[in-house]
């Protein structure tokens, strides 16, 4: 089994010739830090909105080498955030719904770019699956299907299936129910971000790779190669940012880990089902991810180790043993069919948490400024509304892309070390053993060791 190597997406997609380094300082328009999805989707919509523009990007490593190429591939609408909070901004409920209608609009948006470029990233508008595994998760499952539907979201939007509805799409290991929504498509995430980062560079985007960027201020970007001036600088580097001086406790880089099994045999798949490509998720606190890849194999993600002292990152995404066994645990659990399948592969990468869990998008028109993240794990769709709402705001569009809640929204900074690791490890110490013992009680009440939890960290719900 290959572990870390960035991630199996990249090793399938097979790494491309790096592009060149910035060759000297020079002068732009607008000037972004980073070439994930958030970079690169704001380059492409200013080149096409406006081909007169001068775009540069800097990339550390290459484009997608970040959590855009590493990810579960859940192109989804989920709100990156909380509604309650995004709620507090100027239009109140009505904005947090336009939010929300933008994201499920983005899901086919990001399919109709892959179209009309000619992107092969395996895009397949399947849904999303949530299953409850315990009667705990069962009990979380309803609650959050009022709250949805209180918040006026219809069955178009997310309907309940019980045990044997789900059984018609899947076969899980006792699954008692699940909320299914339309508004999710699966890609191969390194090909989405490669196929990306050449219709920018198409578009007239400059791309210089393996350019660390060491200082961002108003006006300049700093590199070891020179500077680039510019009217406009975007920081687009999510789980990264505390890399940046002066930004360490801005976002906090969580860790995310994923196996993937070799191709699984036809009489596997023929007791699991899954036909329909739709995403699955459960409803552990410690929740898993997972996809029915293009090329018949079980793509499936957890927390692993959270997070790394002092904002620290693991660059090649190299997984912990342990991690691999609680991963392929529940992959087992959950399909108990595939117990006899190899694994491929395992890598991880880290995504960018906001202390209150919800992202942002800001532009000061000031000093040029603005930066884009903080999906706390639902960024593949929100990363390409981000950099259409970038764009938008650096072309000054008085849009309604740019009254959307989240532009402009707040952060607290993150707490300083070592309450910060402690904080972030006795939380998922506390969800794992909430997700143990409500697996054992099988009880339905949510266990008071996630209550604290949820305390601990303000995750809102
Ligand atoms: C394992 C995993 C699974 C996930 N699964 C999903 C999922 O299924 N669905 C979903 O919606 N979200 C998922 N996410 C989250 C999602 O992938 C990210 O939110 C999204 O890709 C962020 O894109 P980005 O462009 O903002 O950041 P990144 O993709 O992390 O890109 C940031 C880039 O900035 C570069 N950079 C950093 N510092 C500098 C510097 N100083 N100079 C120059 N360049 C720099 C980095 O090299 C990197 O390429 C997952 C994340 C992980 C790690």
């Amino acid at each position: 089994m290959h572990n870390g190597d960035v991630s199996f997406w990249w090793r399938q997609r097979g790494l491309l010739p790096r592009r060149p380094s910035l060759p000297a300082s020079t002068d732009a328009d607008v000037c972004i830090v980073g070439a994930g999805y958030t970079g690169l989707w704001a380059a492409y919509y200013l080149k096409r909105a406006d081909p007169g523009l001068r775009v540069v990007v800097l990339e550390a490593a290459f484009a997608g080498f970040g959590a855009s190429g590493r990810n579960g591939g859940w192109v989804t609408a989920a709100l990156p955030g909380s509604r309650s909070k995004y709620a507090k901004g100027p239009r109140g409920a009505d904005g947090v719904r336009a939010l929300e209608q933008a994201l499920r609009d983005t899901v086919d948006e990001v399919g109709r770019v892959c179209k009309d470029e000619g992107i092969e990233a395996g895009y397949v508008k399947g849904g999303v699956l949530n299953v409850a595994c315990s009667p705990a998760q069962a009990a979380r499952l309803n609650a959050r299907l009022d709250r949805d539907r209180a918040w006026g979201d219809g069955e178009d939007v997310v309907s309940y299936l019980n045990q044997d509805q789900l059984a018609q799409r899947m076969n899980v290991a006792d699954a008692a129910g699940a909320l299914y929504s339309p508004h999710c498509a699966r890609v191969q995430p390194a090909k989405l971000a490669a196929g990306l980062a050449e219709a920018a560079v198409k578009a007239g985007v400059e791309l210089f790779e393996a350019t660390t960027v060491t200082a961002i201020a108003a006006g300049q970007v700093s590199t070891p190669f020179g500077a680039v001036r510019a009217r406009y600088v975007l920081r687009c580097t999510e789980g990264f940012t505390g890399r940046l001086p002066g930004l360490r406790r801005k976002l906090l880089p969580m860790n995310s880990a994923m196996i993937v099994t070799e191709p699984l045999s036809d009489a596997i798949w023929d007791q699991i089902g899954w036909g329909g490509c739709e995403l699955l998720g459960d409803e552990a606190h410690a929740y898993m991810y997972a996809q029915r890849t293009a090329d018949g194999r079980i793509a499936l993600g957890g927390r692993g180790i959270p997070y790394r002292y002092a904002s620290g990152l693991d660059d090649r995404g190299a997984v912990a043993p342990a991690t691999v066994a609680q991963l392929t645990d529940i992959l087992h659990t959950m399909f108990p069919a595939t117990a006899s399948a190899g694994l491929a592969h395992a890598w991880c990468g880290v995504l960018g948490v906001p202390r209150d869990w919800c992202a942002s998008v800001t532009l000061d028109p000031a000093t040029g400024l603005g930066f884009a993240g903080g999906y706390s794990g639902h960024g593949v769709a929100a990363s390409n509304l981000a950099g259409r709402t970038l764009a938008d705001l650096v072309r000054g569009e008085r849009s309604e892309l740019v009254t959307l809640p989240w532009v402009g929204h707040r952060w607290q900074a993150w707490e300083p070390e070592p309450l910060r690791w402690a904080g972030v490890h006795s939380l998922y110490t506390l969800y794992r053993a909430a997700d143990r013992l409500e697996t054992r009680s099988g009880k339905p009440a949510t266990s008071p060791l996630a209550r604290v939890g949820d305390l601990i960290s303000g995750i809102p719900h």
